[in-house]
């Protein structure tokens, strides 16, 4: 497992890249770091990591199970980190339902919260 190479495509390995944040060793330094390490999270069906990156506004009372029922659903193939800028991440997020490739084509909005790093939701 230590040598695996992180699902979020950066070519680093998952120990030295998103694992740390997940794990919560270290915090996100930027909102792409994060939104990298929550693409992972989803990979590895850490559905606590997600709910407690969501910023404290939009979690929803129904967040932990429409992200569990979604990362369910899904088979991950591959990220692609299209556009980052400061509080903003353009991404295409590539997976398999019904047996069947589709993307998930999303710019997200972060906000920084207490001085960490949190996802608001669709920009
Ligand atoms: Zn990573």
């Amino acid at each position: 497992m230590n040598s695996t190479s992180c699902p979020c495509g950066s070519g680093e390995l998952f120990v030295e890249c998103c694992g740390p944040l997940i794990s919560g060793k270290e915090k996100a330094h930027t909102a792409e770091q994060l939104m990298r390490s929550r693409y992972s999270a989803y990979v590895k069906h850490d559905v606590d990591y997600l709910v407690s990156t969501t910023h404290p506004k939009s979690r929803t009372s129904d967040l932990a199970q429409s992200i569990a029922s979604w990362m369910n659903q899904v088979q991950w193939i591959r990220l692609h980190v299209l556009n980052a800028e400061k509080e903003t991440v353009e991404f295409i997020a590539e997976y398999i339902s019904d047996g069947k490739p589709a993307q998930h084509h999303e710019r997200s909005l972060f906000k920084k919260h207490k001085g960490e790093w949190f996802y608001v939701g669709e920009a």
